[in-house]
């Protein structure tokens, strides 16, 4: 069985629906059920017989575009644990961006980060190479750019508050900095932050990273690790927009592409590209008199 819970334009939803049902019929595919979730009104689930969660998803994706959405297995239900990425996830900057600025390397920064995240560039030679770029930088330059410049993403907030309402564990894993991830944990209530340590030596960057570098394997590592300390039966939530998120938005229970690249967005079985963060709350059938935050 498949269930997949969408939100869409709700003007159209009907027609589009119609136009959705008739395609998976003639492909086969017959939908068992539609319906409108009452905890939430604008979730549209749909349940299907099978196994043909790639066709599903080709009917979504030309019916529903723009959507968000995720498609399951399995009943759905609160996740026991939530790992997210920071930048352009929970936040709506790139921190190494933004810190570039104040080194004046803006330019040269940008275009590793963008090649990276398309996946053209391996993460840890992209990562040290901008690093080695921001040596000499002053420590207290973060400081600066976080308060003048990083903001939570639309939603960040209600979305960790709400789950950790629910008893869900709440992890940030960034293959950016503890400067920045640490602050943005702390103000969003993240309960663990796994990320790479800048080096600093006299109040300066010196251009390294302190302890192991975090990347995509990192950040499988620790959803599964969190996961074994739940228990065989735990849910999984992992959001994230980049390369690196990949392996972890693959092996999530809901695995959620946040206004994603193209390819994380096809690793994942849940993507948002049309409302906020929230919008997970409601595709886990979580009413907006229960959010917090
Ligand atoms: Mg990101």
């Amino acid at each position: 069985m498949l269930i997949a819970r969408l939100i869409a334009d709700t003007a159209t939803l009907e027609t589009r629906l119609d136009a959705a049902s008739a395609e998976l019929a003639a492909a086969g595919l017959p939908l068992a059920e539609a319906r409108m979730l009452d905890a939430c009104s604008d979730v549209l689930e749909l349940e299907l017989p099978g196994d043909e969660a790639a066709a599903l998803r080709r009917v979504i994706d030309s019916h529903f575009a723009p959507s968000d959405a995720i498609v399951s297995r399995e009943p759905f239900r609160v996740p026991d644990l939530f790992v997210s990425d920071m930048d352009s996830t929970m936040i709506g900057q790139e921190c190494i961006d933004e810190l570039a600025d104040f080194a004046g390397l803006k330019p040269q920064i940008a275009a590793i980060t963008e090649r990276a995240m398309l996946g053209e560039l391996d993460f840890a030679s992209a990562l040290t190479e901008r690093v080695g770029l921001l040596a000499e930088l002053d420590e207290a330059a973060i400081a600066t750019c976080l308060a003048d410049r990083i903001r939570p993403m639309a939603g960040a907030r209600a979305l960790v508050a709400t789950l950790k309402h629910f008893g869900c564990r709440t992890v940030l894993v960034t293959g950016g900095f503890h400067h920045f991830a640490d602050p943005v944990a702390a103000d969003l209530g993240f309960e663990r932050v796994v990320g790479n340590r800048l080096a600093v030596a006299g109040g300066k960057l010196t251009g390294g990273l302190v302890g192991p570098l975090a990347d995509s394997a990192t950040k499988l590592e620790v959803m599964l690790g969190e996961l074994a300390k739940l228990g065989g039966e735990a849910v999984s939530l992992a959001t994230g927009d980049g390369a690196n998120d990949i392996p972890m938005l693959a092996n999530a229970t809901y695995g959620v592409a946040y206004y994603a690249k193209p390819k994380a967005r096809s690793a994942a079985n849940g993507w948002v590209d049309r409302g906020d963060l929230t919008a997970l709350l409601k595709l886990l059938g979580i009413p907006q008199r229960d959010w917090r935050g």
